[in-house]
């Protein structure tokens, strides 16, 4: 148990400590900030500030100044659960060992899926790896299979329930998903260990396999966490629910969309506590300075499909034009990709409170790239000059706005005919700030200057835009579900006790041997490119956090959705001390 004046001694000598930064930053799914800091160096020095307001700016040259109210530091929430043992996750080899094996098992049964798998109802045999794995957990998590009330949604869906006794208090959920992508044929031979294997590796403390990372860890390790309370005794006041999905590799349209549906219809709106999923970890950054970053918002997402619908005929006749309906689609996928979409500095983008605590505490980041971060606020010259920066590099373009890729296009169906009509599909990913209507807004009149120029007609889904004309008609239409992007969980009271459970997991586990004093841990949002099955948990709650607590590295990050995924041992017990200690925490500082 730790007691209180640890608390202390840690925020103490956080106070004292003078923090040195260097390096490397990770965000999810991002590679490394010293490529980064270098591309910065670059474009600092082939440029000159020629800014009007310099005046003004020299008066708040102090970076201190600037920094000062940003990125505050927090203290550990330490549970005082009277069988509370954080030691023995951290320190218990036999308890890591164990944990290694339970995921493992996981990790053997092959729930990888295609890009559209069928519902359940339509055909069950495709799920039935799913079935092997459910008999699997029942196997593997005793305890919870014999206190919990498991209900299956959507025969593949789970969905378990521990009554808390405080039946005025709204449940907190665990999400995770059951399913995997799919390992690519062709690069079997390049797997360390077979990619279902599931081997665990004591010497090197890995355990091998896909889901080892995305996530059979996480799915494992809540169960692994409510399987180590029961065994403790611990009641909680707060009713815990898990909710595991099936398809959130496919957009979780069977899954996740079922079981929230069915959480709605039994709880009704607003009815849950907070929401963990998948997400972001922690980061070393240089040896003094580690950053947790859960993710508070998602962007959107909407597929669009444009085709071009006019006369065929004769290929050795072609249209006076020059252009078929095949090179005037080409056209307009020309034009948006030349075009591209603007940046946008939007308010509800977590990523600048993030940058704002590498620039406050990384003291040895390249002070013109600080300047920026800090300075943005009070400069437009200072925003444009940040949003430019970041535009350059791979790992961040997309965070600053709207993405698009054209993914699918067909036309034509033999050499010598004309093609009558062609398509092609682009995927957009919705900046923070923007909406699925004005991304289709946006494609419409890219088309419509094609349109104009080649004479054709304009339709946006049925609406009439321009009539049809002798060479035919442009459609432009939503393809499939869209998703609105994500509204940003609440930095509330709610999330005080999250982050403060982040950094006791920190402190009084990942760091329980390490007494070195000038170490600096801060947890701060950021966001993401990708989404998540929490995309149907929005009315649910609007305290949503993908996080899983787990060391995010250049490894971790490489292996995700490729080859050798594989995750730590102290990692993967790392992400069940965080939920247990989130577990006793919310309901003993907020039941
Ligand atoms: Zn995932």
């Amino acid at each position: 148990m730790v007691a209180s004046e640890e608390k202390h001694r840690f925020r103490s000598h956080k106070n004292t400590s003078i923090v040195k930064f260097a390096g490397v930053i990770l965000t999810l799914l991002t590679i490394s900030l010293v490529f980064f800091k270098d591309k910065f160096n670059f474009e600092a020095s082939t440029e000159i500030h020629q800014d009007t307001d310099t005046s003004f700016l020299d008066k708040v040259q102090d970076f201190n100044i600037l920094g000062k109210d940003k990125c505050p530091l927090s203290v550990p929430l330490t549970p005082t659960f009277e069988k509370y043992d954080l030691n023995n996750i951290f320190g218990n080899e036999t308890f890591i060992d164990l944990a290694a094996e339970k995921l493992s098992g996981a990790i053997k049964i092959n729930t990888s899926i295609g890009d559209k798998p069928p519902s359940p109802k339509e055909n069950i045999d495709y799920w039935a790896p799913f079935f092997e794995f459910h008999e699997y957990l029942e196997q593997a998590f005793p305890l919870v299979h014999e206190k919990l009330v498991l209900e299956k949604v959507n025969e593949v869906g789970l969905l378990y329930k521990w009554e808390g006794s405080n039946p005025d208090l709204k449940p907190m959920l665990f999400m995770a998903h059951q399913d995997v992508v799919p390992v690519n044929e062709k690069t079997l031979d390049q797997w360390k260990y077979p990619a279902f294997s599931g081997y665990y590796d004591k010497e090197e403390q890995m355990i091998w396999g896909r889901g080892s990372l995305d996530c059979k860890n996480l799915l494992i390790a809540e169960l692994h966490t409510l399987e180590v309370l029961l065994e403790q005794g611990f009641v909680p006041k707060r009713t815990i629910l898990l909710s595991l999905g099936f398809d959130e590799e496919s957009s979780g349209v069977h899954g996740a969309s079922s079981l929230s549906k069915h959480l709605l219809n039994t709880l009704g709106p607003d009815s849950i506590y907070s929401v963990i999923d998948e997400g972001a970890g922690f980061s070393k950054i240089t040896d003094k300075f580690f950053i947790a970053y859960p993710i508070l918002n998602e962007k959107g997402r909407v597929d669009v499909k444009i085709t071009v619908d006019g006369h065929g005929g004769h290929s050795s006749n072609p249209p006076l034009s020059g252009h078929t309906n095949i090179g005037i689609l080409a056209k307009i996928i020309s034009l948006m990709e030349d075009t591209g979409f603007e940046n946008q500095y939007s308010e509800q983008n977590s990523l600048w409170q993030f940058l704002e605590c590498i620039a406050k505490y990384d003291d040895e980041l390249d002070p013109k790239f600080r300047e920026v971060i800090l300075k943005r606020d009070v400069s437009s010259y200072y925003k444009e000059k940040l949003l430019k920066t970041l535009s350059s590099l791979m790992e961040f373009k997309d965070l600053i706005k709207t993405s698009q890729a054209f993914d699918i296009v067909s036309g034509g169906v033999k050499a010598n005919a004309l093609p009558e009509d062609a398509y092609a599909v682009v995927n957009h990913r919705i900046d923070f700030g923007s909406s699925v209507k004005e991304v289709l807004e946006r494609d419409l009149e890219m088309a419509k200057v094609i349109a104009k120029t080649y004479e054709y007609g304009l339709a946006m889904e049925d609406k009439v835009i321009i009539p049809e004309t002798a060479n035919g008609m442009i459609k432009v239409e939503q393809f499939g579900d869209a998703v609105e992007p994500a509204p940003i969980s609440p930095q509330n009271d709610v999330y005080d006790i999250f982050k403060k459970t982040i950094y006791n997991t920190f402190v009084n586990g990942v760091m329980k041997d390490n007494k070195d004093d000038e170490i600096t841990f801060v947890v701060s949002p950021n966001s993401v490119t990708l989404n998540t099955d929490t995309q149907y948990y929005w009315n649910l709650t609007s305290n949503i956090y993908r996080f899983q607590f787990l060391e995010f590295n250049t490894k971790v990050i490489k292996s995700l959705h490729s080859v050798n995924e594989a995750i730590g041992s102290q990692h993967h017990a790392s992400t069940i001390g965080f939920l247990y200690d989130y577990v006793l925490n919310v309901n003993e500082y907020h039941s």
